[in-house]
């Protein structure tokens, strides 16, 4: 196949003894190189135009390299736990029934099975990072590995998922990045100081990427980086479409390169995009549908 014969420029270069235009993430491989890991990043309060309208190396180096869509939706219910919950279980609040907004024990859990849950039950191992610790609605214990709440900003959250990532190799792993949402509420929806918290997120997506890198797993893992909600003002009430709309990053093994993507991506489509590449069976009952549109 002609195809799968061709060189990238990248490729190309290192073979010609030339040094790279870019450095590469992800070396091209043959078709059909499996995936074994998932990584999932929720940066919360991500407005897709804080990624794609400024300077942002890391995720720069994602999208270009992988399949994206600035236009994907989360659900009605534009806060971070409906929305998360929506995203980790593949369905919507009537099913899940996580309507509230803070931690609150005697409310229980998620009553949805998340994929964390279904990776755990198949033996998989599984890690959460998170900067919100109501985020344990909807991974309590039994359901995933190991749960840990490092910090609220991204430094702390990233480097002690960092530290995880590099030496155990998790199968699937939930991060948590709460820098836009805190300086959206403060200061403003795509206000400077906004600008430069999603700035401080990228970084930290860095020091994930890195760690993949020098576990040598970047070349097996899915990533994918979205959000839980956008937001206008000093909100995200769910009353305008900005609120709702969130990026959908995806890249890795067979993940076409800089491919925009053209189907209507909703955040419950996460969770069967995920158990999909980890060749979980998906469970008849979820809504969202696995985006196969990313892949070669
Ligand atoms: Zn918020």
């Amino acid at each position: 196949m002609a195809f799968a014969l061709s060189l990238s420029p990248t490729e190309a270069a290192v073979r010609s003894g030339l040094p790279p235009a870019g450095q590469s993430l992800v070396k091209p491989g043959p078709a059909g190189r499996p995936i074994r890991r998932v990584l999932i990043l929720s940066e919360d309060g991500m407005r897709p135009e804080l990624i794609y309208k400024q300077h942002m190396p890391w995720h720069e180096r994602l999208y270009q390299q992988g399949a994206y869509s600035w236009h994907a939706r989360t659900i009605r219910t534009a806060s971070t736990l409906p929305s998360h919950a929506s995203m980790l279980s593949g369905v919507d609040v009537n099913l899940h029934r996580l309507t509230w907004n803070n931690w609150r024990p005697s409310k229980g859990f998620i009553q949805a099975p998340t994929i964390f849950k279904m990776a755990v039950d198949q033996g998989m191992k599984t890690a959460a990072f998170v900067g919100k610790f109501k985020l344990r609605h909807i991974l309590p214990a039994g359901t995933v590995g190991v749960f840990e709440r490092p910090g609220y900003y991204c430094r702390k959250v990233s480097e002690e998922a960092a530290r995880y990532l590099e030496k155990e190799k998790p199968e699937l792993t939930f991060v948590h990045f709460s820098d836009p949402d805190e300086a959206g509420h403060s200061a403003g929806w795509l206000s400077e100081r906004q600008k430069r918290a999603a700035q401080t997120s990228d970084a930290c997506l860095g020091t994930l990427v890195q760690a993949l890198e020098r576990a040598g797993t970047l070349d097996d893992t899915l990533i994918i980086v979205s959000a839980d909600h956008g937001g206008h003002n000093h909100n995200h009430s769910g009353a305008l479409a900005c609120d709702r709309e969130i990026p959908w990053i995806a890249h890795g093994p067979n993940v076409r390169r800089g491919y925009l993507i053209r189907s209507r991506i909703s955040t419950m489509d996460t969770a069967p995009t995920a158990l999909t590449a980890l060749g979980l069976p998906v469970p008849p009952g979820i809504t969202g549908r696995p985006i196969k549109e990313i892949f070669e």
